[in-house]
């Protein structure tokens, strides 16, 4: 009985600790001390401009309405695959086996102060030729790398080939495949309406390159900065000229921002980066 009552004694000290702490007053919204900060709708410590909608700059590929896309140095790359097959040349005292290399996804175009590098002037001939003529220009051969270069042709002339280090492109337009001649006026039109070449008679004059050792029916076309060829259908085809269409070849001789002329280096060539 005893310990029954002092159960009942501790229950009820508990219960009442307990009560007497739900029974102190909690402050109210009314009770807390400090100031209260009230803004009116029109007042703002940040004057917030009206919003105004900006149009974003075109990217290089909408610049123009037509139904193709502006060229740029993406239209270069090296077409070289690496499922292409070996090819095998038998000699004297040894078998020389040229492989191809991997492409673009492989390797970069040549750098030039440590960027992707194609003479701008082939560009911008190129982007010439579309506007002038509405038709799509088909890059056919840009950038090939030193393996893609061998692989095309390992003969000793094409060594030096400025495919390598960014000046050289061949290509043809879409719609005017067999008026190749009118291409090459549409480029000398370009020298004779852009402003920085007025004045300048290396570059508006076109003289026709005959060395007596020509090896294509079409003397080839050259100013200060470019030289100009026409390849027939039976000339000029390797694994990038596979097609059926005559072709132009235009070669950077001068660079214009460099004030130098253009030649083929090994540094040149085999500056690239490649891509693991
Ligand atoms: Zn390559």
């Amino acid at each position: 009985m005893t310990r029954i009552f002092q159960l009942l004694l501790c229950l009820s000290l508990i219960l009442s600790g307990c009560s007497s702490q739900s029974d102190a007053p909690s402050p109210t919204h009314n009770q807390i001390d400090g100031e209260y900060i009230y803004r009116r709708h029109d007042e703002s410590f940040v004057q917030i401009e009206p919003m105004v909608s900006l149009k974003r700059a075109p990217y290089p590929w909408e610049e123009e309405t037509r139904a193709f896309p502006k060229i740029t140095k993406d239209f270069f790359r090296c077409k070289g695959c690496s499922l292409n097959p070996v090819h095998i040349i038998e000699k004297e005292k040894e078998t020389i086996r040229n492989y191809d290399c991997g492409g673009h996804l492989k390797h970069s175009l040549p750098l030039r102060d440590d960027k992707e590098f194609i003479h701008p002037i082939l560009i911008d001939l190129l982007n010439y030729i579309q506007i002038q003529t509405n038709h799509q220009v088909i890059l056919t051969s840009g950038h090939c790398c030193p393996d893609h270069n061998v692989y095309l042709d390992p003969s000793p002339a094409n060594q030096a080939s400025k495919h390598m280090i960014g000046a050289e492109v061949d290509f043809y337009v879409f719609g005017m495949e067999e008026e190749p001649e009118k291409i090459v006026d549409i480029i000398m039109k370009y020298y004779q309406e852009t402003e920085k070449y007025q004045g300048l008679q290396d570059f508006l004059e076109f003289k026709r390159f005959d060395n007596g050792k020509v090896t294509i029916a079409i003397l080839p076309w050259y100013n200060k900065e470019v030289f100009i060829k026409i390849l027939k259908k039976s000339e000029g085809r390797d694994l990038d000229n596979n097609h059926p269409y005559p072709y132009v070849s235009i070669q950077v001789r001068y660079d214009w921002d460099l004030k130098t002329t253009v030649q083929y280096s090994w540094d040149k060539a085999f500056r690239n980066f490649h891509r693991w």
